[in-house]
């Protein structure tokens, strides 16, 4: 039974409160981003600081949040239970990312975190769970249970995929149109009429190569009209799970440049946060975002322009094989660059969507497209070229934001459907 962390606690849940309630914003924003706020606020406090162990961050206290989900009537008891999960663990002061782990978790956390000392290498915050080489929370924001990360996995032939979500994407009925109703599809806007989406990412080990498809947010917090989220940071968590550092990864795919699928190339001094990868995308979407007005966070931008990153940098303007068995294609519309992957092995193949179907419910529902289509009308051929391709019997697929990134493929006949 959960104790009361407010009486045992006074001081941590005085910093946490107003870190939550600010960063949250609103009541319901819970989950996902109370835990972020609520790590974060941990890092920032002068009494409680760093978590020891990040085997600790991972397993105890997600299941802390399990616990804050099952029992959270309120905002109050959301806060004392968070506080009493957390307050059990044994936490000090030993930032052991650098510098600018610091200043990221100033920028998202109102209390204002203390910057930290650069110390040891850049990916040491992966190399395992030593307590002065632990992950960072600041860097990955919140805890994904590993046994999950490694349990959702599947297999393409003799490759294996691995899904990986770097938060959660809250999406409302306007995301998908105007048009639509508040109570459209209740099944999809389950919670509070929103949909909680993943951030999507997908690790493919291909013979030598280990190869990231899309980048995830980041670390970052954003609001999105019509009091829609995108919050992120798990991605790294998520890599190391699987036993995966920094380093090791060879190859990062971008499906397009929109935020939540580039947000881990740079870190805030536009450094690589995979420093051996090469970063492959549609040429399209470099005139859109890099060098153009499309949305783009500085530091993301400043690190693709980077003359030293150039080396790494590859456009794609047509179908091109980047490691054996994992294909990149053209399909614009929701950016102009906007390329979709095939992974393939044996009669097997993976369509790997990105944004191109944001949802397999557009199935159903043809004229629903995403607010975030730069144009709408070729995505909409686009969406249904790629419907089309998934009625192949070998072929399954998902979008960076399917639902708990499950696959699927459709039945064909005169009443298409769904199939996962
Ligand atoms: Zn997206």
């Amino acid at each position: 039974m959960a104790r009361n962390g407010t009486s045992r606690r006074p001081g941590w849940l005085a910093a946490v409160g107003p870190c939550v309630s600010a960063v949250c914003g609103h009541p319901g924003f819970i989950e996902n981003s109370i835990f972020v706020s609520s790590v974060q606020a941990v890092a920032a406090s002068a009494q409680l600081r760093a978590i020891r162990q990040a085997a600790y961050q991972d397993v105890r206290v997600f299941r802390g949040l399990e616990q804050v989900r099952r029992t959270t009537q309120d905002r109050r008891r959301m806060l004392e239970t968070i506080a009493d999960q957390l307050g059990d663990l044994e936490l000090e002061l030993s930032y052991s990312d650098e510098g600018s782990a610091g200043r990221m978790l100033q920028r998202l956390d109102p209390c204002r975190a203390t910057p930290v000392e650069p110390r040891g290498r850049r990916d040491s915050a992966l190399k395992g769970h030593n307590p002065t080489d632990q992950l960072s929370t600041a860097r990955t924001g919140v805890a994904v249970p590993p046994e999950y990360v490694r349990r959702n996995r599947m297999r393409i032939g003799d490759l294996h995929l691995h899904p990986i979500s770097d938060g959660t994407f809250i999406a409302r009925p306007q995301y998908f149109g105007n048009h639509l109703a508040p109570q459209s599809r209740p099944e999809l806007f389950s919670r509070h009429q929103a949909a909680w989406l993943p951030i999507g990412c997908f690790l493919v080990r291909a013979s030598d190569r280990l190869v990231l498809i899309d980048a995830g947010l980041g670390p970052e917090l954003r609001e999105l009209p019509y009091g829609m989220h995108l919050v992120g940071g798990q991605l790294l968590t998520g890599l190391r799970a699987l036993r995966v550092t920094t380093t090791d990864i060879t190859d990062v795919i971008c499906s397009h440049f929109h935020s939540d699928h580039v947000g881990w190339l740079f870190d805030l001094d536009a450094n690589p946060i995979f420093p051996r990868a090469t970063i492959w995308f549609g040429t399209a979407d470099w005139p859109h975002f890099v060098t153009g007005t499309g949305d783009m966070l500085t530091h993301i931008r400043e690190g693709l322009r980077t003359p030293a990153h150039a080396p790494r940098i590859r456009p794609i303007d047509h179908d091109t094989t980047i490691a054996p068995g994992i294909t990149a294609l053209p399909a614009p519309g929701h950016t102009p660059g906007h390329i979709c992957i095939v992974i393939s092995s044996g009669h097997q193949r993976a369509l790997l969507l990105g944004d191109a179907i944001t949802c397999p419910i557009q199935l159903d529902e043809p004229s629903w497209h995403s607010m975030a289509d730069v144009d709408p009308a070729l995505a909409g051929r686009t969406r249904q070229r790629l419907w089309r391709e998934l009625e192949d019997e070998r072929t399954t697929g998902a979008g960076a934001h399917f639902p708990e990134l499950q696959f699927g493929r459709v039945l064909p006949g005169t009443a298409r459907r769904w199939f996962t």
